[in-house]
């Protein structure tokens, strides 16, 4: 495992990291949950993803569990605050930001997050007030470094031009083969503003694996209903996976390892973001840093496949 400096922050992260969405806390029975965390550590995974909304709450409870007895400065744990808790508590309002930010301390049985992420943008909160708000948390030392997650460009320019705020150090956009909506501006606009880049879903939710290959096993995301939105497994797409598939075992690697390496081909992007439901799984992915080389002749042939989706980002799950 190499890892690589987080933006302008002094965050030294994995390339590869591990999320929780639909995973930890929910989905995934505990025990199972916990062998996959620590695989995670003993191949040298040190910077943890999730958020407050992560089966509200559970996901952050779980990892505080899962985590205690660990030294607190051998990893590196980033969650989230914006997606509602409950019928008054959303957005990213002040109260909101001290209130959220307490309570998945709490959960996480820590005193300090590394990384403090804005989940989407807050249009009823004047973005003063959220800036405001996140530079008293990086104050307070209960949070070290600020990122954002889909954001405008626009909102994220003017977050830049203000004074006397805490910076950005991360963007969390979600790419992958299948989804390239970041590439090129976004990327290049976060590099020149020494915002770091950790991407989400580089397997399109495992649709970039050979799990739905000879169809929906039961048990998987896709079976789950409200877990993938319908437009991720068209036979468009699975046309892609297929050729995607061939290239992958011509390199004698499986999809899924092609599909990280892929992400981690471009120096700019810090970290890619996966998610596990087993050992196997994480093994699995992992096994993308034997061979990380994708020569130009093998990137070509996978343009042809690897293009921009239509998914609708905003159209999606409320709570990922
Ligand atoms: P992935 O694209 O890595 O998908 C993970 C899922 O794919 C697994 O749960 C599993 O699903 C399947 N899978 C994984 N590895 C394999 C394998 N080797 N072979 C077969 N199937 C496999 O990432 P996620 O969508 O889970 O996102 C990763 C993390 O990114 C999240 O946990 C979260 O922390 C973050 N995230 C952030 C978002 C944001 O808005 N900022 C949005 C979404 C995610 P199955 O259940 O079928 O076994």
């Amino acid at each position: 495992m190499k890892y690589r400096k987080l933006g302008d922050s002094d965050l030294e992260v994995s390339e590869i990291s591990l999320g929780s969405w639909l995973t930890f806390g929910v989905g995934v029975e505990a025990d199972k949950a916990r062998s996959c965390l620590e695989e995670a550590f003993a191949q040298g995974i040190n910077f943890i993803d999730t958020a407050n909304v992560y089966g509200r709450g559970a996901a952050e409870t779980f990892l505080g569990g899962a985590l205690e007895g660990r030294p607190r400065d051998s990893f590196v744990l980033a969650t989230k605050v914006y997606f509602p808790m409950s019928d008054s508590d959303s957005g990213l309002s002040r109260a909101q930001i001290e209130k959220q930010l307490e309570v998945s301390l709490r959960r996480l049985r820590t005193d300090y997050l590394d990384l403090y992420q804005c989940h989407r943008y807050d249009w009823d909160t004047p973005l003063e007030e959220t800036m405001e708000a996140l530079t008293r948390a990086v104050d307070s030392g209960k949070v070290r470094y600020i990122g954002f997650s889909e954001w405008p460009a626009e909102r994220i320019q003017a977050a830049l031009d203000m004074t006397g705020v805490a910076r950005f150090v991360s963007s969390q956009p979600r790419y992958s083969l299948l989804d390239r909506h970041v590439e090129p501006s976004h990327v290049a606009f976060c590099r020149a503003n020494g915002i770091g880049m950790i991407v989400y879903s580089p397997l399109a939710q495992g649709v970039l694996t050979d799990r739905y290959l000879t169809g929906i096993p039961e048990g998987s995301r896709a079976s789950r209903p409200g877990s993938m939105s319908p437009d991720q497994l068209t036979e468009e797409t699975m046309a892609k996976v297929r050729s995607l598939n061939e290239i992958a075992e011509r390199r004698g690697q499986t999809l899924a390892q092609l599909a990280l390496a892929w992400t981690l081909r471009d120096p700019r992007m810090t970290s890619t973001l996966i998610g596990a439901s087993s050992v196997e799984q994480l093994d699995d992915s992992l096994g993308a840093l034997d061979n990380l080389e994708i020569g130009d002749d093998e990137l070509a042939e996978i343009d042809r496949y690897a293009t921009d989706s239509d998914i609708n980002l905003w159209a999606r799950s409320s709570s990922e």
